[in-house]
């Protein structure tokens, strides 16, 4: 297992469109425990693939301590419900947090990393975090659906 480097916003891995996981081997396995020490490692609720420069559909979210942390391969969302106002921000964009409209829940279909597929639904912040790793996946940073650029407050919590 290994920290990779987080891509930042002007990187164009991170405005590319990923490719569907194919073999799910060795390879997937060592990038997905590596995008989870990397994403532990700065203090991320979720990470993407892209960030890390692997064009793939690749993502983990940090579900808290009890739950661990959910991998989602090659996931689609299937249907979303309602929506709210709340600040994201993202380990590609350092420094900086915005109000971004996101639904209250989402349901992701996706496949697990032998292979299995499974559906699971997040509310409020997961939802959030999903919709905000598939835009991932899609070429998509926050940045450009965001309301109001705020100053972050978060970071001293740490
Ligand atoms: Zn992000």
């Amino acid at each position: 297992m290994a920290i990779r480097k987080i891509r930042e916003i002007g990187d164009p891995c991170l405005n590319k469109k990923c490719r569907d996981v194919e073999n799910f081997d060795k390879k997937l396995h060592d990038l997905l425990d590596d995008m989870k020490d990397t994403m532990i490692k700065a203090n991320g609720v979720g990470l993407a693939a892209p960030q890390v420069g692997i064009l793939r559909k690749v993502v983990v979210i940090d579900l808290g301590e009890e739950n661990g942390v959910l991998e989602l391969i090659n996931p689609v969302i299937t249907h979303t419900e309602g929506s709210y106002t709340d600040v994201e921000g993202c380990l590609s964009v350092p420094g900086k947090a915005g109000e971004v409209e996101r639904p209250t829940k989402a349901t992701v279909k996706a496949f697990d990393r032998n292979g299995e597929e499974f559906e699971f639904t997040g509310e409020d912040l997961y939802a959030r975090c999903i919709c905000h790793e598939c835009d991932h996946l899609d070429g998509k940073l926050y940045v450009d659906k965001v309301i109001r650029f705020i100053e972050p407050d978060y970071e001293e919590e740490d």
